[in-house]
């Protein structure tokens, strides 16, 4: 390994979180919206109770402001306003693609000294029974996949718990998804009565580099009493953060997905610099040892299909050797183009040979259909469109509803 090897694999440091004057209750978990009453003068007796109530108006109800939140006495309720929000972060652009794919920019607060602003992509996928939610982990990614846009961004800060649990919020108030609420009238919406049915953590960044904020994120949305997601429908997607991935078996409990995109170090070195720190063979074992892994909870395997790179014949049977004995998925996704990448998609007929290999060796539907195309759905491509792509750039996008359930 090159010296200046571990220099390339993150970027540092991390932008500043400067948090509102006014904090949101938002990705508040119990023991923190506790705190947060006995801030504000609430007896100890009283707080378990009045936070079942929250909880309810918070995740179950969606409500945006403390005033109708009736069974809570008036003056808690102004007390409450006076010291706190609820607020979510706040969606700057709307982007329907014509096959219902939505995709939104939501801008954070920033850091009052770089002026830059914090924007994050939140994606949603609506199909006939069920609607995927591609959420966002930190305002860009400190690590360098050479095929990813997201990768090339300067600004990195970690999200706090709260801004992902408030991509969830934004996006059903978006969609009326919501108790009562009211369906858009534009785009597709699935039948049953949620739109957001599954989320998946393939936004920008990299969930397993801010845990502690992913975790408590996904088990407020997992919580039966409020949103409700179970954890078989929550998948998070990692590069290959080795030592952090026993800690999301065990302390969150959703399914996983792992970027691997090659089977030899030599490539993935390339492709996915990470694997320097945490080559395939490490990578594999702690998914081997990932808690609850089994056939009817297999761990998902991304392999991005780059023209000339990774798609050989010889690469798709060394793929299914090398994930022998492992309960897995495979999902091939088409490559999506951003301009300055120096990879093609590969092509489609080379992309079916691929699949056929990983077909023929037990695995069902490996490839996803491209979806959102006239919207660079791609996670970490929204900046871009705004930023006035070429049609021609617009090409062939990762799949991402990735989920079975
Ligand atoms: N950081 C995490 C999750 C976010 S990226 C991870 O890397 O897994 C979500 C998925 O999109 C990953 O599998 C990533 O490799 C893939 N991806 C990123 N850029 C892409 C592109 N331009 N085309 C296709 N897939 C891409
Ligand atoms: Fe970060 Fe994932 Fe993109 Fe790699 S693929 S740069 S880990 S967001």
């Amino acid at each position: 390994m090159a010296p200046a090897a571990a220099a390339f694999l993150e970027k540092a440091p991390l932008e500043r979180y400067v948090a509102p004057q006014k904090p949101s209750l938002v990705g508040m978990t119990r023991a923190e919206l506790s705190d947060a009453l006995g801030r504000v003068g609430v007896a100890e007796g009283q707080r378990k109770m009045r936070v079942q109530q929250l909880w309810h108006w918070i995740y179950f109800r969606g409500f945006t402001s403390f005033e109708a939140m009736t069974s809570v006495s008036k003056g808690l309720r102004a007390l409450l306003a006076e010291h706190y929000t609820l607020d979510r972060p706040e969606v700057v652009a709307e982007q329907v693609s014509v096959d219902g794919t939505r995709k939104w920019l939501m801008r954070l607060p920033g850091d009052p000294d770089s002026k830059l602003p914090h924007e994050i992509e939140t994606v949603y996928i609506p199909d006939t029974e069920r609607g995927t939610l591609c959420v966002s982990s930190q305002v860009g990614c400190t690590l360098n996949c050479s095929f990813c846009h997201t990768g090339t961004q300067r600004l990195v800060r970690n999200l706090t718990a709260g801004e992902i649990v408030g991509q969830v919020l934004a996006a059903r108030d978006r969609l009326g998804d919501w108790p009562g609420g009211t369906r858009p009238t534009d785009g597709v919406v699935p039948t049953g009565d949620r739109c957001v049915t599954n989320i998946v953590m393939m936004g920008m960044g990299e969930p397993l580099y801010n845990f502690e904020a992913v975790r408590d994120a996904l088990l407020i949305v997992s919580d039966g009493d409020g949103i409700g997601i179970s954890k078989r429908r929550i998948t998070l997607s990692t590069s290959g953060v080795v030592p952090m991935i026993e800690r999301a078996g065990a302390e969150i409990g959703c399914m996983l997905a792992i970027s691997l995109h090659a089977v030899r170090d030599e490539l993935r070195n390339e492709l996915v610099p990470l694997n320097r720190k945490y080559p395939i063979k490490e990578l594999l074992q702690a998914c081997r040892n990932y808690p609850g892994a089994s056939n009817a909870k297999r761990i998902t395997f991304e392999y991005v299909m780059l023209k000339g790179v990774n798609d050989s014949i010889e690469e798709a049977k060394a793929l299914v050797r090398l994930l022998k004995g492992i309960p897995a998925k495979i999902n091939l996704i088409p490559f999506n183009p951003w301009p300055g990448s120096h990879y093609e998609c590969s092509d489609w007929e080379q992309i079916e040979k691929f699949s056929q290999v990983v077909f023929d060796a037990g695995y069902a539907s490996p490839v996803r259909t491209p979806r959102g195309r006239d919207i660079l759905a791609a996670c970490g491509q929204l900046k871009s469109a705004s930023e006035k792509l070429s049609v021609r750039e617009r090409m062939a996008l990762r799949a991402m509803a990735m989920t079975d359930e």
